[in-house]
């Protein structure tokens, strides 16, 4: 069997536009050419389990190879195979018409991740880094003849029979001058590990070798021997693909470690699994983290069924949950389509607010069912929960119920609870209910303990984003105004309580004095007694400068 033809497209030369257009993003051929592999590992299995294929499946394997000499890389497996007809159909016809359609509406496009496999374009990224492509194949099918096709990137191609001898393909790609970077061990494992890291069924990447057991020496130790084996690039059940019941803390803490090797254990995740009206899986872990400064964003990683595709999730999940870190898998997401289509698309709004949702729930009952635990972890959560309520609207409305404010002595209070707090205290002359705070507990702290004097509490709001989160509040709680507690502001708080203040006659200072004179039996300390209006400090007790000094320094010494 020889035949030669030309593939029927409308648009000549489609290469040219796609090879350039694609050229900033080419390592992707190589996860295009492993998911299509893997994929036909997956359609003989199917066909296995439906009767429709008798013979043995074997171990299902995809192998990564190259030759530096004769320039290629092979990508093979052990999947269906293709029959001479089936390569016409699905690789000339299928392929190639998605390749012209790419071509007639994507011209334009920036983002070659965005539109590729949309258009059955996957198989022709190899053009990409080879000047020929070269497929040997065998169908499973009974009494199939291998088939081998080859392709220069014209529109000419050529098919004749091949000499696989057994099921699956083998796509060879003859390496072109330009991508020669490619035909190196350590640049094609970096593409596998980024890109295939998780693929369901194992893929083999050269060998490597192991130490095994090799009986015991004559001292009776055990001997060990050094063995090549198949070096296995993935991981083929990684933890999002199980069911959260198979799995314990140490599961979800050691994939942490795996995605993020130098990161400090998470706080908490959130294991996401729903298949209606969308399919989505994945892990979303909360990081420690001390201050929004210090967050990376974009860390979360998208899948498409275990095919990693991007980490620029930005489209998916609401803006405030980029914070997090982990996976995300959906083969529901039209990863392949422009970024406005991704934002109005309806299954995304939806896995949008599923997963606004799923956060929500999870911080709930974290609340609900621990709180001492959860304040404990409020200064790394608080950031999430107060820039949550930021902005989203919809998730303001849940954390107001899991929100906690802090005051300078160190306790935590729900908006409700902190409502009920100072509501008999704290009002104006309008009635309204006037929240002091402080941003700096050190700096302010004379003004925090002339309000706690008069009886009213400051909350302390020292982050950055609780700038932002005070002005939400002002908005959102009614009949309340916060104030930064050294504002000229103290005094307009109209006590319902009666904190007349006495004032000392000079009888009555004289005893304080001595009172403290007689306390502080140290001498060189001055003690006055001032008690003139509320705000002041009622007593002052004073060192001289000098023998300051001299006591600091003697305690450098270690003397004294
Ligand atoms: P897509 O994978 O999006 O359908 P591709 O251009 O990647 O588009 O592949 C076109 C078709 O070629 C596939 O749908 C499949 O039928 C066939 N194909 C590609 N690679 C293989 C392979 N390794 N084994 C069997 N069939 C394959």
């Amino acid at each position: 069997m020889q035949e030669k033809g030309t593939i029927s497209i409308h648009t000549e030369n489609i290469f040219p536009i796609i090879k350039k257009f694609l050229y900033s993003d080419n390592e992707i051929f190589l996860r295009e050419l492993v998911a299509n592999a893997v994929d036909a590992t997956q359609k003989i299995k199917r066909l296995s389990s439906l009767g429709e294929y008798k013979g043995d499946l074997g171990e299902l394997k995809v192998s990564v190879s190259f030759d530096e000499k004769k320039k290629t890389i092979t990508i093979s497996d052990n999947g269906l195979g293709m029959t001479g007809e089936e390569i016409k159909k699905y690789i000339n016809q299928i392929a190639f018409s998605g390749a012209t359609e790419f071509v007639e509406k994507f011209k334009d496009a920036k983002d070659a991740n965005e539109i590729i496999g949309k258009f059955g374009l996957g198989f022709y990224s190899a053009f990409m880094v080879a000047d020929q492509v070269e497929i040997q194949t065998l169908s499973f099918q009974d009494g199939a003849e291998p088939a081998r096709w080859i392709c220069d990137g014209s529109t000419e191609f050529e098919i004749s029979s091949g000499t696989r001898s057994t099921r699956g393909t083998d796509i060879i790609l003859h390496v072109n001058k330009e991508s020669k970077e490619f035909l190196n061990k350590a640049k094609l494992g970096e593409i596998l590990d980024k890109y295939c890291k998780f693929l369901p069924v194992s893929v083999q990447f050269g060998t490597k070798s192991e130490q095994q057991a090799d009986g015991v020496d004559e001292e009776g130790k055990p001997k060990y021997k050094s063995v090549e084996v198949d070096n296995i690039i993935n991981n083929t059940s990684p933890i999002w693909t199980k069911s959260p019941s198979e799995l314990k803390d140490e599961d979800y803490l050691a994939f942490y470690k795996e995605l993020y090797p130098f990161s400090e254990d998470p706080l908490f995740w959130i294991h996401l699994n729903v298949d209606y009206p969308f399919n989505l899986t994945g892990v979303l872990y909360f990081p420690k983290v001390k201050n929004e400064f210090e967050i990376q964003r974009n860390k979360i990683k998208l899948f498409s069924r275990q095919v990693f595709i991007t980490d620029e999730v930005k489209d998916v999940v609401p803006e405030f949950l980029m914070l997090l870190h982990g996976v995300i898998d959906s083969p529901d997401i039209p990863l392949n389509v422009s970024r406005s289509f991704l934002q109005a698309d309806s299954a995304v709004k939806k896995i949008n607010s599923y997963i606004t949702k799923k956060v929500a729930d999870k911080l709930a009952s974290l609340f609900k069912n621990d709180r001492k635990s959860y304040e404990e972890k409020w200064s790394d959560i608080g950031l999430f929960v107060k820039y949550g309520m930021i902005s989203e609207e919809k998730f303001y409305d849940k954390g107001k119920d899991f929100v906690l404010l802090t005051n300078t002595k160190n306790e935590y209070f729900t908006l409700d609870e902190y409502k009920e707090k100072v509501k008999s205290i704290q009002t104006d002359k309008d009635d309204a209910l006037v929240y002091l705070y402080a941003t700096d507990a050190d700096k302010q702290d004379t003004f925090i303990q002339s309000a706690n004097k008069k009886g009213y509490d400051v909350l302390l709001m020292n982050s950055p984003i609780d700038t932002h989160f005070i002005s939400q509040l002002e908005q959102k709680l009614e009949k309340t105004s916060l104030k930064r507690v050294d504002a000229d502001v103290a005094d307009k708080i109209i006590s319902k309580e009666d904190t007349t203040v006495h004032v000392l006659n000079d009888e009555e200072k004289g005893k304080v004095k001595s009172i403290f004179e007689k306390a502080i039996i140290k001498p060189n300390m001055r003690v006055e007694v001032e008690s003139l209006n509320p705000d002041e400090l009622p007593v002052i007790v004073t060192m001289d400068e000098f023998m300051r000094r001299m006591k600091d320094m003697s305690k450098m010494g270690g003397g004294m």
